[in-house]
Formats: C-alpha cells, sequence, structure tokens
C-alpha cells in the first residue's frame, strides 16, 4: 500500500513538472482551455494524476479552474501585474536586510559570475533565454542567501505568476525596437552592477534603493509591454 501511494505521488509531480513547463515555456497560452483526457492520453497517464496536477497549480495561480465552463491558463490584469511587482519590491528588500549579514564569499562570487554572464550580447533567441536565466538566477540567489525558507518559497510561487505577464506581454509580440531593447538592457546591467555592489559594500539603504529602482524600472517596462498587446 505504501509502495503505491508512493507510485502514484510520482506520477502526479511528474505530470505537475511537464504542465508547469509547459505553461512557463508558452506551449499552452494563457486563456486556453486545458482538457483533462487530452492531456493524460499524450503523457500516457491516468486522469487522476493530471487532475492533482492541475489542483496544484491552480493553488499556485497558474491555472484557473471555473466551475461549469472548463480549466483555463491564467491570465493576468494589468492590475495584477502591478501588485505582483510590489510584493516582489518588498520581498527583495527583505532579502536584502537578511542577506547583508549572512552571505558567503561563495555565493558573491557566484553572482559576480552572473554579472558577467549578464554582459554577454543578446543576439538571438538562445542569447535571450540565457540573460533570462541568469537574470532570474541572481535574484533567486539574493532571496536564498537571506536564508529563510518560507520567503523563497513565497517568491518562487511569486515568480511563476510574472513569468505568465512576461508570456503575455510578448504575446503576439512584433519585436520591440532593437534601439530600445538595448538601451533596457543597458540601464538593467548598472543597476545589477549597484544591487551586488551596495551587498558588497554591506551598505544596506543603498541596496534597498537599488533594488527598489531595478524592480521599479522593469515593472513599469513590462506594464508598458503589456499595455501595448493588450
Ligand atoms: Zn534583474
Amino acid at each position: 500500500m505504501k509502495l503505491r501511494r508512493l507510485t502514484r505521488k510520482r506520477a502526479t509531480d511528474e505530470v505537475y513538472e511537464n504542465l508547469r513547463d509547459a505553461i512557463l515555456n508558452r506551449l499552452f497560452k494563457p486563456g486556453e482551455r486545458l482538457h483533462v483526457d487530452e492531456i493524460a492520453e499524450r503523457l500516457g497517464v491516468s486522469l487522476t494524476p493530471v487532475r492533482h496536477a492541475i489542483q496544484q497549480l491552480a493553488s499556485e495561480g497558474l491555472i484557473e479552474i471555473k466551475p461549469r465552463s472548463g480549466t483555463f491558463v491564467a491570465t493576468l490584469s494589468l492590475d495584477d501585474i502591478d501588485a505582483t511587482f510590489d510584493v516582489r519590491i518588498a520581498l527583495e528588500c527583505l532579502a536584502a536586510e537578511k542577506a547583508m549579514d549572512r552571505i558567503r564569499p561563495a555565493d558573491v562570487h557566484k553572482l559576480e559570475e552572473l554579472l558577467k554572464q549578464l554582459r554577454k550580447p543578446v543576439t538571438s533567441e538562445e542569447t535571450l533565454r540565457k540573460h533570462e536565466k541568469a537574470n532570474s538566477d541572481l535574484h533567486l540567489l539574493l532571496i536564498e542567501a537571506a536564508g529563510n525558507r518560507r520567503l523563497t518559497e513565497i517568491y518562487k510561487g511569486l515568480n511563476a505568476h510574472l513569468t505568465i505577464a512576461r508570456i503575455h506581454a510578448a504575446e503576439h509580440n512584433d519585436p520591440r525596437p532593437a534601439k530600445e531593447i538595448a538601451k533596457r538592457f543597458a540601464a538593467e546591467q548598472s543597476e545589477h552592477d549597484e544591487i551586488v555592489a551596495a551587498l558588497k559594500a554591506r551598505d544596506l539603504p543603498r541596496m534597498k534603493t537599488a533594488v527598489e529602482k531595478h524592480i521599479g524600472r522593469a515593472k513599469s517596462s513590462l506594464m508598458n509591454a503589456w499595455k501595448s498587446q493588450n
């Protein structure tokens, strides 16, 4: 009995991972209807783990279950994006406070490596993906450096919503002018440098200012992109 339970749990976890990736990688688009039986068939599993995985994703806000209507990939409003970024700023400032005294030299070294990676030119889908990964790794490292597991969990949940927002903003996107993108990357670069420099200098007010500026700018950039697409 114990063994069967574990097996079923693993199936749910695998379906969960699979669906989550599919949503975050735009295979399923915001607002798209999800069919449990179709997903089960495509993944070669029974309906139960798919239903469990969908419940889990719904509790994280990535999926919306509408009674008598169906199951959909979550969509976001402009207000949602606004609110989510405000919470993110608060969490990253709290993390800065906690991380300041306890961050290890090895983590500082990792941050510097990520800054190096972020300086590489973005010229293709592939380099853009690497850039985005390094960006989110940098922020996650700062959060984890706070050494508060609850904070990390909440942050990760929040991040999933922001990813949905990004997907939304880029949806029917003609690529934005190259000049504008280069400008955004340059701003982002100096903001990241400033955050890490403030951390190394153990200067908390400076770091909070840098975090607020960086995420505040990312927020208006995303909200503007969202407005132009919706
Ligand atoms: Zn960043």
